[in-house]
């Protein structure tokens, strides 16, 4: 069994500190004679290069004490967002922009964000939306060609890295990924109408498990409403409609047949509260209300996930009017 380090090796005595600090210093010299250096400011003399020192211990905690810091913090959520693809980071990015005051967590199956939107179509890399979906390109200071009904984004990777990376600056978001939502929390109120009050999750790998191992309790993150992302059926698609659908509190109908120009327009137009407490988004949408499949055009996931947002919005302050919180 390990044994803790004695104290004065986790900490080195200031001396020593000091000493490492000043040794460093002097091996990291900046290289002024590399062609790199001028084209990025942090380049080192190889030869006499080191990093500060550190014990895996220290990693580790870096790690978990933050990651715990989270899950206590995001236990209670103003809006969770179920997947990360283009319709959930979307409106993930609006809210948090929108509301800085309000604790925003996105639950993501997959160890990577993105869904279906790392590609734009195929194996085609370029990413096609149709306007006026071209204002969320300019929102996020992103390059396009202009081809008149539509615009061009030169690889669907850099739309939804800049996305993620610019909704995951702001202080009010967590990801929280490698997780996946398997069920979701009701209430039911003394007039009888059962609400979405939050959601139940676990590691995906868990998840994936439960048939073979056993005691492997979930999670739970309360909320006052939840948004729906998790794309069109699936191994793990369409989940919140689906667990939905199997209880009978919604109706299921599948995603029709590819038709672009209804598609995108319908699936904005009804991004709304399918349920109460839960909005639905993207593709997902399509299982809900069967609108046509789409192909591959972003233009309604990004605005159906900003149309999320706002309708989201909507719900929870009605939710906080309403107080109905019995716990
Ligand atoms: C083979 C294939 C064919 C496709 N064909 C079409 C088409 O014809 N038309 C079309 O419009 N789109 C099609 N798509 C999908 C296309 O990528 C989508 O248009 C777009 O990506 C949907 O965006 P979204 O944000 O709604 O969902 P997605 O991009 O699918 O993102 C959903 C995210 O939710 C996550 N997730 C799912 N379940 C859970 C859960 N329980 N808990 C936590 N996270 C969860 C997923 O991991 C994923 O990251 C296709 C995709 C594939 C792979």
């Amino acid at each position: 069994m390990a044994v803790e380090a004695p104290s004065s090796i986790v900490a080195p005595t200031k001396t020593v500190s000091e000493q490492a600090t000043l040794s460093l210093k002097q091996r990291n010299v900046f290289n002024a004679d590399s062609p790199v250096s001028k084209a990025v400011s942090a380049v080192y003399d190889w030869d006499t290069f080191k990093f500060a020192p550190i014990r895996e211990s220290t990693v580790s905690r870096a790690m978990t004490r933050r990651y715990f810091a989270d899950l206590d913090k995001y236990a209670e959520s103003d809006i969770v967002i179920v997947g990360a693809g283009s319709a959930g980071l979307s409106a993930a990015y609006v809210l948090g922009k929108a509301r800085p005051d309000l604790k925003i967590a996105i639950i993501e199956a997959n160890v990577a964000v993105g869904g279906g939107c790392f590609l734009g179509g195929q194996l085609f890399s370029a990413m096609v939306l149709r306007k006026p979906a071209d204002s969320f390109i300019r929102e996020l200071g992103l390059e396009y060609e202009d081809e008149g009904d539509y615009i061009v984004v030169k690889h669907a990777a850099l739309f939804i890295t800049t996305l993620c990376s610019k909704t995951l600056a702001l202080p009010n978001v967590k990801l929280f990924n490698a997780t996946c939502v398997e069920d979701l929390i009701t209430r039911t109120t003394d007039s009888g109408e059962t609400r979405i009050a939050g959601v139940v999750t676990n590691w995906t790998l868990v998840s994936m498990h439960h048939d073979d191992q056993s005691c492997m309790d979930p999670n739970t993150i309360n909320s006052k409403v939840i948004i729906s992302c998790t794309g069109h059926d699936g191994p793990m698609g369409a989940f919140c409609v689906k667990r939905l659908a199997e209880l009978g509190l919604l109706k299921r109908n599948h995603m029709g047949c590819l038709d672009m120009n209804r598609a995108e327009d319908s699936i904005v137009k009804n991004t709304r509260e399918v349920f109460p407490g839960l909005v639905c988004a993207g593709m997902e949408l399509s299982e809900c209300d069967s609108h046509n499949r789409m192909g591959p055009t972003f233009g309604a996931m990004v605005l159906s996930g900003v149309k999320a947002a706002e309708e989201a919005l909507k719900v929870y302050e009605l939710r906080k009017k309403q107080d109905i919180e019995s716990y």
